[in-house]
C-alpha cells in the first residue's frame, strides 16, 4: 500500500516559482485602465496557507497590488448573506463564456447578468450594496479588515479615478441594465462603489489570508467567526470554480483544478476546501483577461502536489 507523505508546500512553492521564472510570460500588463499599466510587468509572487495556519511564500508575495475583480467574491459574499436566495432573482449562476466585460447577453437575458463575476453581475451586486448597507464602501473595506488580519487594507485612489475616467464600458453595463429594471439605485453612485472595490489593494499573503474562510467552511479561522454559513460556502466555491474566469473557467478547472477567480491587476485567489488558501501575482494577462503566468504557477502547484480537488 503507498505510504503518506506529507506534503512540503515550501519545496513545492519553490519549484512552482522556478518554473515560472524559467517561463516566458506572454500577454499583457491591463492598460485599458491606464493607471494599471504602471505596474512592473516582471513581479511575480505566491503565497499558500494551509487550515493549519501554516504559511508559505515565494517572490513577491509582500507588494501589493490591485486586486481589481477578485474583490467581487467579497461583494457578492456580503450581498448573499443580505438576500439570501432572493439574490438569484437578479443575477444568474451560469458560466458567461463571453468576455468579462460583454454586453450581449444582457440583450437576450433581459438585463439579468448570468453570474455575479462579469462586469455586469458585479455591478448588480452593487447596486444590492447601496440598497441594503448606508456606506457599503465601509462594509466591504471593514470586511477585508477583518479577513486580512490587516486594519491598513485601502484602496489606490490613482487606479480607483483612472477606471472612473475610463468606464465608458460598464456604465453602458449598468445603463442597460437599468433600462430592463435591474439596477435600483442611481448609476454613478453603483459605479463608485464598484470602482472603489475594484481599487482594494493587497499583497499575495493578505490576499490568501482574506479567502481562508472559503477553504474553512465559512469560518474566518483569525477571529473563529462565521463569515458565512457551511452551504453558503459550498456555493461560493461553486460559483468560483464554473464562473471565476469568465470564458477561460474551463480551461482553469482543466488545468488548474480549485475554485478560483482571477483579476486584470494580475491577482488570481484559488482555494481548495478543507486544505489551504493561494494567492498568486503576476502582472501579464493573457487575451481573456488572466494572469498568464499566474494560471502556470497554480497549475504546477496542483501537479507537483497532487491537490487539486478532482
Ligand atoms: N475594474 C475592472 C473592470 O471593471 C475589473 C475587471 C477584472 O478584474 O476582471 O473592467
Amino acid at each position: 500500500m503507498a505510504e503518506f507523505v506529507p506534503i512540503n508546500y515550501q519545496t513545492v512553492l519553490a519549484s512552482v516559482i522556478e518554473q515560472a521564472k524559467n517561463t516566458k510570460s506572454l500577454g499583457e500588463v491591463a492598460s485599458y485602465i491606464p493607471e494599471l499599466a504602471y505596474v512592473e510587468p516582471s513581479k511575480l509572487g505566491i503565497h499558500l496557507i494551509t487550515v493549519n495556519n501554516d504559511h508559505f511564500h515565494e517572490g513577491d508575495a509582500n507588494e501589493k497590488f490591485s486586486i481589481q475583480s477578485i474583490s467581487k467574491v467579497l461583494s457578492l459574499t456580503l450581498s448573499f448573506k443580505a438576500l439570501g436566495n432572493d439574490l438569484w432573482q437578479r443575477v444568474g449562476i451560469e458560466p458567461s463564456g463571453t468576455a468579462f466585460n460583454s454586453l450581449v447577453q444582457l440583450e437576450y437575458e433581459q438585463g439579468i447578468p448570468r453570474n455575479p463575476f462579469i462586469n455586469a453581475g458585479a455591478i448588480v451586486i452593487c447596486d444590492v450594496l447601496v440598497s441594503q448597507f448606508d456606506n457599503p464602501k465601509k462594509e466591504i473595506l471593514n470586511l477585508c479588515c477583518k479577513l486580512s488580519g490587516n486594519a491598513d487594507i485601502a484602496i489606490n485612489a490613482a487606479v480607483a479615478q483612472s477606471e472612473l475616467d475610463s468606464s465608458f464600458r460598464n456604465r453602458s453595463l449598468a445603463n442597460l441594465m437599468k433600462d430592463f429594471g435591474n439596477i435600483d439605485n442611481d448609476i454613478d453612485t453603483v459605479l463608485d462603489v464598484y470602482i472603489y472595490l475594484c481599487a482594494i489593494e493587497m499583497t499575495c499573503k493578505e490576499m490568501a489570508q482574506t479567502f481562508m474562510f472559503l477553504a474553512q467552511n465559512g469560518v474566518n479561522p483569525l477571529t473563529k467567526e462565521a463569515v458565512v454559513t457551511v452551504s453558503e460556502a459550498k456555493r461560493l466555491n461553486a460559483i468560483l470554480q464554473l464562473c471565476g474566469f469568465y470564458d477561460e473557467a474551463g480551461e482553469f478547472s482543466f488545468k488548474v483544478g480549485l475554485p478560483g477567480k482571477s483579476g486584470v491587476g494580475g491577482g488570481i485567489i484559488a482555494i481548495h476546501p478543507q486544505k489551504y488558501s493561494v494567492a498568486v501575482w503576476s502582472p501579464k494577462l493573457n487575451d481573456k483577461g488572466n494572469s498568464y503566468l499566474g494560471m502556470k504557477m497554480l497549475e504546477s502547484l496542483t501537479t507537483i502536489s497532487q491537490s487539486s480537488i478532482f
